[in-house]
């Protein structure tokens, strides 16, 4: 179809359908941000993350004197910083869930809006370039989309990045590291990625969840040895 028409009927649509809360299905709520898919108070039940290691952003306690953790003050990541808005709790693991398994990109954008807007609040200076954590070819054509590329879409926008979705291959099609312990999960990424391209500058890997960091160090370790002076992190949600 024509790509005028079809954006002018997803704004009429748009338009026309009063929002939808995505999480409690309350219907024509007045939204209070730029989002039509979350009402108010499911916007400020979900669990915004707190004190954090300014490194690898894991959750610290309150109470906390240090802000590292113990890993990152005996063994450092190879990225500089990681930036989370979230704790990887309900309902946000379940919107990521939906999000990869069941392609609902809907959840996507909502997802992606709120990190861009969490993000703004934060940075203070913006990356020169954004490279989404790449899925191997085989499982980009089993699910269709790559969840980070869509939740790095709005960010981009917003900081006015360029997206560079060719940058880096993955070179196996490893097993979901969701099954693995950390040295599992250590030894299955290593060499996994390709850098395609020389690189420079400061870059941002954005993906959907981190969990050990294991992927992101090696993404990040494998961008500095390509030139690149500074990799940061900036997720979704924080296990
Ligand atoms: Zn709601
Ligand atoms: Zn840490």
């Amino acid at each position: 179809m024509n790509k005028w028409i079809k954006n002018v009927q997803f704004r009429l649509s748009n338009s026309l359908l009063p929002p939808v809360c995505i999480l409690c299905g309350v219907v024509g709520f007045v939204s209070s941000h730029r989002s039509r898919d979350l009402c108010l108070p499911c916007l400020q039940s979900l669990p915004w993350i707190g004190s954090q290691c300014v490194r690898c952003a894991l959750p610290l306690s309150a109470t906390a004197v240090e802000a590292l953790c113990g890993r990152c003050q005996t063994q450092p990541p190879a990225f500089e910083a990681c930036l989370s808005p979230f704790y990887y709790q309900a309902p946000l693991d379940h919107l990521l869930l939906g999000l990869k398994f069941n392609g609902r990109l809907a959840q996507a954008r909502l997802l992606g809006e709120l990190m861009t807007q969490w993000l703004a609040s934060v940075v203070e200076v913006p990356p020169e370039q954004i490279i989404p954590v790449p899925l191997h070819a085989t499982r980009l054509r089993e699910r269709g989309f790559n969840q980070a590329v869509e939740l790095a879409r709005p960010v981009a926008r917003y900081f006015d990045l360029p997206l560079n979705l060719h940058g880096v291959r993955r070179t196996r099609a490893t097993p979901p590291q969701s099954d693995l312990s950390r040295k599992e999960r250590l030894k299955n990424i290593c060499g996994a990625f390709d850098v395609m391209q020389p690189m420079s500058g400061s870059v941002v890997i954005v993906d959907d969840v981190m969990t050990t960091g294991s992927t992101a160090h090696e993404l990040a370790a494998a961008l500095l040895s390509a030139g690149a002076e500074q990799v940061e992190v900036w997720v979704c949600a924080r296990a």
